[in-house]
Order: structure tokens, then sequence, then C-alpha cells
């Protein structure tokens, strides 16, 4: 059952009235770097969390891959020496016994564990009863299925001190970022659990320093409730994830540079204007919905028609023409093209899924996702 009782992370949201700030190198490498970055992200007085990979899950062999359990002793000083919490990643039973005898505060689940349902159900169980806080990483594919099932796991074990990461997700197209963000993933995903922090990770969305302050700040005004961002005191010398990686004192830059808005305003005239707005809109969301719901039973029509004549479904120049003319149609009202051209790729997508019904007398197999997402 999902909890609405305190948890690590609504009572840390609760007292700074912020977004929670997670930060600390990739890898724990030297016990003198891990202390180093400690005493910077000290320095900038809001860093809520230390973050570190002490076991690190590559990717291919042969790569830096942690220092394992030689590291947690560095980060026991970190908290004694700086008094913030600490968080490792773990991914088997015996990760999660060494960072308890070590007094690990947080522990998180990575993208690599969360996509398989056994490794993450072997920690569930080891998890049980500890009372430690998790964080769970989406699944490096997207699939929020995944995620929420690692959840689920966990909230079944008693496991209810929870926080999920966004932190991505592999794509096979060529993107601009290292691991795509797909924020509607997320955005999901919180509406099914809205009593689970969501934490945005820039540093492995985008992989590149010059990314982490976009992709923090959209976080921010998609309402995230919290960041976690590598930081190391040498990035371009890091043993891992180097590109992304900044100084504690770049990262206090680019904490200075986000715009933190409200949620929402007491102002009675936002509060007013707000609402007039949003009846306008509703209004205008029951035109759209009626007009779809006209063309679609043209649609249905026109394949009754079709099945008399035999005529095949789909033809390409009457979806040329349909493609080219209603993204010509938004350009010249203002409205973004190429967000027309992507919802008359689904428009058209679910009248040949129509269609299909019409003539074949039976569902199309695989519903809308029939014909895949570029047609
Ligand atoms: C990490 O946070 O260092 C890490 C390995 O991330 P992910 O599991 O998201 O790849
Ligand atoms: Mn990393």
């Amino acid at each position: 059952m999902p909890s609405v009782a305190e948890t690590f992370f609504t009572k840390l949201l609760a007292q700074k009235g912020q977004p929670i700030l997670i930060a600390g190198p990739c890898s724990a490498e030297t016990e003198e770097q891990v202390m180093a970055t400690a005493r910077g992200l000290q320095a900038l007085g809001n860093i809520d969390l230390f973050r570190a990979g002490i076991w690190k899950p590559r990717t291919r062999p042969g790569s830096f891959e942690g220092m394992g359990v030689a590291a947690l002793p560095w980060l026991q000083r970190v908290k004694a020496e700086t008094g913030i919490p600490t968080a490792i990643e773990v991914a088997t039973p015996r990760h999660v016994e060494e960072a308890l005898r070590h007094g690990i505060d947080v522990l998180w689940i990575g993208a690599r564990t969360t996509v398989n349902p056994f490794a993450v159900q072997e920690l569930a169980d080891a998890l049980a009863g500890t009372g430690v806080p998790v964080m769970v990483k989406n699944p490096v594919n997207p699939d929020v299925a995944l995620w929420a099932g690692a959840l689920e796991r966990l909230e079944r074990a008693g496991i209810t001190d929870l926080a999920a990461i966004h932190r991505g997700f592999s794509t096979f197209a060529p993107s601009r970022y290292r691991n795509a963000p797909t924020w509607i993933l997320p955005i999901e995903l919180k509406t099914r659990f809205p009593h689970i922090p969501l934490i945005c990770d820039p540093s492995h969305i985008g992989g590149r320093r010059d990314l982490l302050l976009p992709i923090a700040q959209k976080a921010l005004d998609l309402d995230y409730d919290g960041l976690i961002i590598e930081t190391h005191p040498d990035p371009d010398h890091a043993l891992s994830d180097a590109e992304q990686q900044v100084t504690p004192a770049r990262l206090g830059e680019i904490l200075s540079e986000l715009q933190y808005r409200y949620r929402s305003s007491n102002n009675a005239d936002y509060l007013n204007k707000a609402e007039e707005l949003r009846q306008k809109m509703d209004v205008a969301d029951r035109e759209i919905v009626e007009a779809l719901a006209r063309r679609m039973a043209l649609v249905e029509e026109l394949a009754e028609y079709k099945k008399e004549n035999n005529v095949k479904i789909l033809q390409f120049d009457r979806w040329q023409e349909i493609f080219n003319t209603r993204t010509e149609w938004a350009s010249k009202l203002n409205v973004n093209d190429k967000f027309v051209a992507e919802l008359y790729k689904l428009i058209h997508i679910e009248s040949i899924r129509k269609q299909t019904e019409v003539l074949n007398g039976r569902p199309q197999i695989d519903g809308v996702a029939h014909l895949g997402p570029g047609l």
C-alpha cells in the first residue's frame, strides 16, 4: 500500500520548502577526491545528500569498476566531518549489507538493475525491515511499467521511504542527450505514484556539462522535487563520466542560475485570471474532441465505401496531401508545425486502425502502435 506517512524525502522537502539537492562524484576514487568533493559541497551550504558510486555497473569490462567496500569508510568520514548524509548505489543483497554495516543513509537502485525484476526482488527482500530510504532510477529502456514495477516490489516489501530518479532512456535514434529525457514517462510515473518524490539526474540525461543547467531548469519547471548532479574536484580527470561532471564551485553557479518558481500563487488577480483562461481552454478542448469525433465518423463512412469498392486502406498521395496542408495551415495560424505534424501522424494512425477494423471485420492486432511511431 502506498504510504502517506512522512519519509526521509518528504520531511526534507517540507523542511526546506525547496528542491532536494544531491551531489557528489560519479565514483569514489580516492579518499582525497571524496573529501575534496565533500568539502566543496559543504561550502555551498544547501546540499542535502552526498552521492558516490562504490560499485560501478559499467557497460563494458575493463573500465573503472569502483573501489568497492574500501571506499565505504571514506563516506563515513564525509558524514562525520561535513554532516551531510551519504548515498550509494546497490545492485546486490551483499551491497545492501555492506552499505548498512557502514552507516550509509540512503541507497539507490541503478538503471541497469531496475530493468531486471529478479534483481529488484532480491534487493527488496534484502531491504525489507531495514527502514533505509531508497531511490529508484528509471530503467535504461523507456518502459515506465518496469520503473513502476520496481517501486511496487519495494512497497510490497514494506519499503515506503522511496524516491524515483529520472536519468533518461537509451535510444537508438541519434540524440543530443546521452540518455533521452522523454519527459512524458516520468510525468506518467508521477501520476501513478503521486506520493513518491521525483528527482531529476541532469548528469546522466545530458552527459555533457553544458546541458546540466537547461535540463535542471526544465525539471524544476515540471515541478520535480529534487536534483542529483555529479561533482568532482577535477572533472577532466575523473575515472568515470568525466564529460558530465562539474566542480562543486561550478555546481554552486548552476544552482544560483536556476529560476526557482512557485507551484502556485495566492494572489487573487492571478487566481481569477488563471481560472478564466482555464475555462476557455476547457471549451477549446471540448471543440477539439468534438472535431475528432466528427473526423472519425467520416473515416468510418469512407471505410465502408472503400469496402464496397474493394479499395486499399492506405493511399500515399492522400496521406502526403493531409500532412502538407495541415502543417501549412498550422504555420499560418502561428501553431508549431512540427507539433501539428506529430499530431497528424497519430490521427492518421488512428484512421488506419479504424479502417482496418471496418474492412477486415475484426480489430487490428496491436492497436494504435501498429504502424510504429513513423506512420
Ligand atoms: C550513477 O548514478 O552513477 C549511475 C551509474 O547511473 P545510472 O544507473 O543512471 O546509469
Ligand atoms: Mn555516473
